[in-house]
């Protein structure tokens, strides 16, 4: 193995830890949305039944004002009844079966006056209920809110250093190298580089390595690609060198 192949094999598989960490970043930065909504959750549930008692306190109050305002012309067409001159026995028994059918009906809407005034005393003390639970689960929910803002901020910051960093390493590594990674990166492949092993396997798939090849990977070519998987397979760490590996600077 070749300084030179060594080097573009330490390199790759950096830049694979690194683009690892970017994908863990990344999925920690989305996962904030479903967190926040979780906590959210009560104060949406509220507003919803606040606003659907407050239109329901709405509907009960216009329909107690228009039975109202009906019971109040029933009340004045009892009064005309009432004072209407009769003539004949024909004309008091109209007035008096006329004056019995209005009088029903009368007692029926004052009846459903008081109905709707219940009604709407009972939803209007349910809204003050419902707002009150309102308030104190949004004030209760703020600081946790906060907490999570801070920590996706916090986690945002980190994934553009970590991208920063990325772009910064790739540049030192062979234009023609770094496309192919890329590209392999694009795929949505989980492995794009790995260590042959001592035996001469994939370090991915484990498939045998033909022996020609291995040599080529052992000796000279940094992007030979296993044939079973597709991954780039590069030379395994020397057995008899106990020099850690090569690490590079993300700063
Ligand atoms: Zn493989």
């Amino acid at each position: 193995m070749t300084a030179e192949t060594d080097q573009i094999s330490s390199r790759l598989l950096e830049l694979q830890t690194i683009d690892e960490r970017i994908r863990e970043t990344r999925k920690r930065v989305e996962s904030y949305g479903p967190m926040i909504a979780a906590v959210d959750e009560p104060v949406d549930r509220l507003e919803k039944d606040v606003k659907v008692t407050t239109e329901r306190v709405r509907e009960l109050r216009l329909e107690e004002r228009r039975m109202r305002l009906s019971a109040e012309d029933k009340r004045l067409r009892v009064q005309r009844l009432k004072n209407r001159e009769v003539r004949t026995m024909r004309q008091e028994a109209a007035v008096q079966a006329e004056l019995g059918l209005v009088n029903r009906a009368l007692e029926r809407e004052e009846l459903d006056v008081l109905s709707l005034l219940d009604q709407v005393a009972k939803f209007e003390d349910r809204l003050e209920a419902r707002k009150l639970e309102l308030e104190e689960a949004r004030s209760s929910v703020e600081s946790e809110r906060e907490a999570i803002a801070q920590q996706e901020e916090e986690t945002r910051t980190e994934l553009a250093e970590l991208e920063a960093a990325r772009e910064r390493f790739a540049a030192g590594i062979n234009s023609r190298v770094l496309a192919l990674y890329n590209a392999l990166a694009r795929s949505g492949r989980r492995d794009v580089v790995t260590r042959m092993t001592h035996d001469g396997a994939c370090g991915s798939c484990y498939s045998r390595i033909p022996l020609q090849l291995q040599n080529e990977i052992r000796t000279k070519a940094p992007l030979v690609r296993c044939e079973a998987c597709g991954v780039i397979v590069t030379a395994p760490l020397p057995l008899d060198d106990d020099a850690p590996e090569e690490s590079a600077d993300l700063s």
